[in-house]
Parts: C-alpha cells; sequence; structure tokens
C-alpha cells in the first residue's frame, strides 16, 4: 500500500466516531500553518479534508516565520491551527497570547514531555513530536575531501571546515534557534556567542529553512549540516550520501508543537483537527512522510530510523526560559548583532 493509502485508512479508522455536527458553526473550511516538511504537510491535509470533506488551506512556513505571520495577524487572524515546528516559538506565541487554550481530551495519551509543553504553556500549544539536534554529513564529500567527522561542537571550528557548513539563520528557523539556545544552556551566553562567531568563519549560508542545510548536504552542496537528525533517514532513503551524528558534549532536542490561534475563524473545526492530529494513527503520517522524530503519542509506532535518544548525550533543555518571549527576541537580536554581521 503507498504512503498516502496506508494514512488515509489509518485516518479514517480514528476519524469515525467524531460527530460530523461539531464543525456546524464555521465556515467548514481550515487553514493551518505548517511547520514541518512538504511531504508531511500534504499528507495530513488531503487526509484530514478527505476524511472529513472539510477543505484545508495549508500554508507552509517555517517556525520562526510562522510566528511572524501570526503576530501580523494579530488584530485579524487568517489562521486557525499552527501544525508542528520547534517548540520555543510556540511557547513565545502562547505568553504573547496569540494562541487559544485547549484541554484536549487526548492529552492523557501523550509522553510527559509533550503534556509539560502543554502545562507550561498553560494548555496553548502541546508536544506532538521530539527531536534531536545534531550534524548531517556527506558521506562521499566528507572522504574526497579528507575530513574528519565532526563529533563534538568544537570540531566544526577546525580551519578545514572553512566554508564546508550550512545553517539556518534563528530568526527564521526553529532549529537553528534551538542551536542558538542549545550553545547558551551547554556553554554559558558568552563562550556560546565566541564559539558562535567562531563557526562564522566556517560557514558558507545561513538559509532561511532549517531543513535546507541537510538538503543541501545531502545533494553536495555542501559537506556538513547542523540540523535535527530525524530529517537524515528521509534524504538517505532518495539515495543520496548522507550521515548524521550527535555532539557527544551534548545537544539540545525539539518539542515539535501545535497550537490552536486566538480568535480563529474555525474553532471548532480546529479542535477536532487537533484532537485527530494527537492520535497515533495521525501521528504515524510523521514516518509515512520519510520525518523521522519521536511522535509524541505514547500509543504510536516508533520506526526504527527515529533516533534512539537513549543513546544521545542531551542537555537538560529549559523550555519555558528559551520558549519566553524576552528570551527568545534578546538571543536572535544579539546573534544578528553579534554574529551575523561579522565579514567571513
Ligand atoms: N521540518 C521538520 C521535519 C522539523 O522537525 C522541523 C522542526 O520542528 C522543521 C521542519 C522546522 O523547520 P524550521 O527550522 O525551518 O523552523
Amino acid at each position: 500500500m503507498s504512503p498516502l493509502k496506508t494514512a488515509l485508512t489509518l485516518a479514517v479508522a480514528s476519524l469515525s466516531a467524531t460527530p460530523l455536527s461539531a464543525a456546524a458553526q464555521d465556515t467548514g473550511q481550515l487553514n493551518i500553518i505548517c511547520s514541518v516538511q512538504a511531504e508531511w504537510c500534504n499528507m495530513i491535509q488531503t487526509v484530514f479534508a478527505r476524511t472529513t470533506g472539510i477543505k484545508v488551506n495549508m500554508s507552509l512556513k517555517g517556525s520562526g516565520e510562522a510566528l511572524a505571520q501570526l503576530n501580523a495577524e494579530r488584530a485579524n487572524p487568517k489562521t486557525d491551527v499552527w501544525f508542528g515546528g520547534t517548540g520555543d516559538p510556540h511557547l513565545q506565541a502562547a505568553e504573547q497570547g496569540l494562541t487559544q487554550e485547549y484541554k484536549s481530551p487526548a492529552l492523557p495519551q501523550l509522553h510527559a514531555w509533550a503534556q509539560q509543553q502543554a502545562e507550561q504553556s498553560k494548555y496553548r500549544t502541546v508536544g506532538i513530536y521530539s527531536g534531536p539536534l545534531g550534524f548531517g554529513y556527506n558521506t562521499e564529500l566528507i572522504a574526497k575531501k579528507k575530513l574528519p567527522v565532526p563529533k563534538t561542537w568544537a570540531d566544526l571550528l577546525n580551519p578545514a571546515f572553512k566554508g564546508e557548513i550550512q545553517v539556518a539563520n534563528p530568526a527564521s528557523s526553529g532549529t537553528a534557534y534551538t542551536m542558538v539556545a542549545t550553545l547558551v544552556q551547554l556553554m554559558g551566553e558568552e563562550k556560546a556567542f565566541d564559539y558562535m562567531k567562531a563557526l562564522h568563519r566556517n560557514i558558507s549560508q545561513y538559509t532561511r529553512s532549517g531543513t535546507g542545510p541537510i538538503k543541501a548536504a545531502a545533494r553536495g552542496e555542501t559537506t556538513v549540516s547542523i540540523s535535527f537528525v530525524h530529517d537524515g533517514p528521509g534524504e538517505a532513503m532518495q539515495g543520496f550520501p548522507i550521515a548524521t551524528v550527535t555532539p557527544t558534549d551534548g545537544t539540545g532536542a525539539e518539542i515539535g508543537s501545535m497550537s490552536l490561534i486566538q480568535g480563529a475563524r474555525n474553532p471548532e473545526t480546529a479542535k477536532r483537527f487537533y484532537d485527530w492530529a494527537l492520535t497515533a494513527a495521525a501521528q504515524e503520517m510523521g514516518a509515512a512522510a520519510k520525518q523521522f522524530q519521536l511522535p509524541s503519542n505514547k500509543a504510536a509506532k516508533v520506526d526504527p530510523r527515529v533516533p534512539d535518544f537513549k543513546k544521545i548525550k542531551f542537555i537538560p533543555y529549559d523550555y519555558a526560559k528559551y520558549g519566553s518571549s524576552t528570551e527568545r527576541k534578546r538571543l536572535i537580536a544579539r546573534w544578528e548583532k553579534d554574529v551575523n554581521s561579522l565579514p567571513r
């Protein structure tokens, strides 16, 4: 069966118990900002629309860009649901009152880290997946250029990597903000900024999207990327020579999140989508769309290609602090001023 057919079968099973009248008072459409990769966004759009008859308008935006759009729409929200993307900007949106409180009946089915994300936001967001930050590298290029496989953050400062590394811009990308927050927690803020200034010399490009760098590494456009490692297997499945590694000195993980928008036009349909997106069946669509995060529903099957969290050294990431509005804005502004403005 094709991944879409499997997803449709799963989705029909998980939706049949939901009353259709729930959507009666809305326009019968749903407007979603989707911050995961296109294939997963398209899958949930198609499956939810086909199984409910509700038209789904989907717009794809990186996590930081999504937050900027929600702020711009604040007086007249055009979005009902923000699906996916790193948890820090979802927490910031919650604090800014951009998202709506909702306690889904599905919450008890979720892992503790996903429920904690909900509690910390006063139920204005929820964890839908988690994934570790690390490095991607092109196995052929690294061998051809006789470069060592980086195993620690310090290894990326090797002058041999000059122009060989890509990472995204933390203003637009939640992945890159996760890197900034991880380094600050791992090294302390001053050392982390010294580190990022030194790393800047080796960076060829700060991309808009967080998944851009690993795609570039897979295609041989850069040798190394700083990326979520759950995006490696999807590129490898397409035949690209890509491998991933997590730094042995410690790394952070994202809690990919979902939020309902305050003042949305279709609040009941949005809740119906939200409850559905928390089911095991809906969450298994991530892997079906070649994105291998750890699902937050405890009953969701964990694909063998999902990174093994037990083998990774994690820092105790302070989601509340680094998802707060002042901290996120301050760190991004400091990165722009102290790092991005430097010559290379
Ligand atoms: N795509 C995948 C598969 C992700 O896991 C994430 C993070 O949640 C993103 C995209 C987010 O991308 P960006 O870093 O551009 O916000």
